[in-house]
């Protein structure tokens, strides 16, 4: 069976994202306030107000057009932490009629390399902190890269200020809202981090998909403050922190670089009335007793998405704290949102109903679709989802069935209640802490060792910390065989380490196995050997 939302559809506009987010700014009763913030930032206090944003878009998407000379369809790697002036780049390329590619600021040069090259970035909007980095690709030429920041330039190059332009924008450039808005890395069910090709009416779809179901279910975050810890170059702070804020009227506070034990005074100095938060992060927080101890009583709304989140944990945190809790499930293939908790529901462990305008089967193995209370693979189809990765047609016709339906590589069922649970993940991705650990690229890193013969990757679940570790599972060449087991681990571990970015080192460990169990096409059995070794559930 196919299950549906139970919200009526929502209208999509046809068009644009800004064209989109220009007339909800227009209309939004919390924007008639033109000093209002739409940023702040957590450790300066700098703000940038609704009249200032607006201001600053025009100047630097006739910049863009201007002075730097940017043609329809080009592509700019934005590559940022969490910064006032995030949101105000990024809208400024897409009116321009650029495509942006969202880069982690972590990544070594090697990592930023492969994705600039494979989404064919021609200009960076670059965070100071990774000018260096992204020099030493050498992808982008210098001049054709330019510092997020008004102010900060170093000898030889360009910012902000440089950029903008006094000069009209030119309209014509308004993007088709078929066309590629974002390019997002996700791996997908197999294989190395792919280009997500999301367009703009995948992601105005989404949007008003989240913003009808919060208004109907009243968690419309309208008037608030919310914390902007999670990423914005990833899929689920840029849809919801973003472009929700703008259209909502929710004013964000961005973090930078988050620790854990600035939850407390943020909440308390900015008065934060919603958080969304990833799993490990809100067990660490809420198990500290100076979570307990400090003033969180601005606190409405704690949201969890990206990896799983247990009944019992729920009910704990909802035993101490007067918090509402809601969960959500999404992937970057689908802008991400999919299924949102109503308010109702509370300590269990779904992961929510379906947004309007979205459909779902859960399929078994010999790709019937089952019913309620069987479990299967979920599949998707709405207006949000990708229409495929870029330029791999055959990655993306593995990812649809014939219907149409994306196949998520998620497990899980739906309750009579329409309720959905995830349970298991049949496809290879790890997350570490919210974030995609592909294992094919470590196993890229690791098979460059000279000890190695074979390599796997596999999540390790650790129950404590609520979250996958990468661990890598290797067959040894045979001259290696009589080293010191435990120093050639750590040898093997310290070499991939040093060549990924710190969320993908293998702080599961390093083991050593004689042979990889494999299907008769040769394909290493993952989940057989994830279950041998007691390596535990993904989703806990
Ligand atoms: P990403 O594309 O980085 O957002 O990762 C998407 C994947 O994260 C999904 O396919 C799931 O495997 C996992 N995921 C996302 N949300 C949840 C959730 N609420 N519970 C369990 N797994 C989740």
């Amino acid at each position: 069976m196919i299950f549906r939302s139970a919200l009526p559809p929502v209208d999509i506009p046809n068009v644009d994202i800004v064209t989109f987010l220009r007339a909800k700014i227009h209309t939004c009763p919390y924007w008639t306030d033109r000093d209002r913030a739409v940023f702040i930032d957590a450790t300066t206090g700098e703000s940038l107000s609704i009249a200032q944003f607006e201001a600053e878009l025009t100047r630097l998407t006739a910049g863009w057009q201007h002075t730097a000379g940017l043609a329809i369809g080009d592509v700019v790697a934005l590559v940022a932490p969490n910064d006032i002036r995030f949101s105000v780049g990024l809208f400024s390329i897409l009116a321009a009629g650029g495509t942006v590619t969202l880069v982690n600021p972590a990544y070594t040069a090697a990592e930023m390399a492969q994705q600039l090259a494979d989404a064919g970035a021609r200009f960076a909007l670059v965070a100071p902190e990774a000018l260096a980095t992204v020099a030493e690709t050498r992808i982008v030429k210098p001049e054709s890269t330019y510092l997020l920041h008004p102010t900060i330039r170093p000898p030889g190059s360009r910012n902000l200020a440089d950029l903008a332009s006094d000069q009209p924008p030119r309209t014509s450039t308004s993007p088709l809202p078929t066309s590629p808005a974002y390019l997002c890395y996700s791996s997908g069910t197999t294989g190395r981090p792919k280009a997500v090709a999301l367009t703009h009416r995948n992601i105005v779809a989404n949007v008003c998909q989240v913003d009808a179901f919060k208004r109907h279910h009243g968690l419309s975050h309208s008037g608030q403050t919310l914390a902007g810890i999670l990423p914005f170059f990833h899929t689920y702070g840029l849809t919801i922190l973003l472009h929700l804020g703008l259209v909502q009227g929710f004013t964000v506070v961005a973090v930078r670089r988050f620790q854990l034990d600035d939850f407390v005074p943020l909440v308390a100095q900015f008065r934060i009335n919603a958080a969304y938060l990833v799993p490990p992060v809100i067990i660490s927080l809420f198990k500290d007793p100076r979570t307990r101890a400090g003033d969180l009583s601005s606190l409405v709304e704690v949201g969890t998405g990206a990896a799983p989140f247990s009944a019992q944990l729920i009910h704990d945190i909802l035993t101490v704290y007067a918090v509402r809790f809601g969960q959500g499930y999404g992937l970057t293939e689908a802008s991400p949102a999919v299924l949102f908790t109503p308010a109702a529901v509370h300590a269990s462990s779904t992961v929510g109903v379906l947004l309007p305008n979205m459909e779902a089967k859960i399929v078994a193995e010999d790709g019937r679709a089952l019913g309620y209370g069987e479990t299967g693979e979920l599949c998707l189809r709405g207006p949000n989802v990708m229409s495929g990765y870029l330029n791999n047609p055959e990655a993306t016709t593995a990812s649809f069935d014939a219907d149409g339906f994306l196949l998520t590589g998620d497990l899980g069922h739906v309750s009579v209640h329409d309720e959905f649970f995830i349970t298991d993940r049949i496809k290879e991705l790890i997350k570490y802490k919210g974030f995609q650990v592909a294992p094919a690229e470590l196993e890229a890193v690791l098979i460059s060792h000279p000890a190695v013969r074979e390599a796997v990757v596999l999540g390790s679940y650790d129950p404590e910390q609520l979250t996958e570790l990468p661990r890598a599972l290797v067959v040894r060449q045979p001259d290696y065989c009589s080293r010191d087991a435990e120093e050639l681990a750590r040898e093997i571990a310290s070499f991939t380490n040093d060549q990924v970015a710190g969320y993908k080192k293998l702080r599961g460990g390093v083991g050593f196995i004689d042979a990889l169990p494999k299907s008769a096409a040769g394909k290493v059995m993952r989940r057989q050997l994830r279950a041998q070794l007691q390596l535990g559930n993904p989703l806990g």
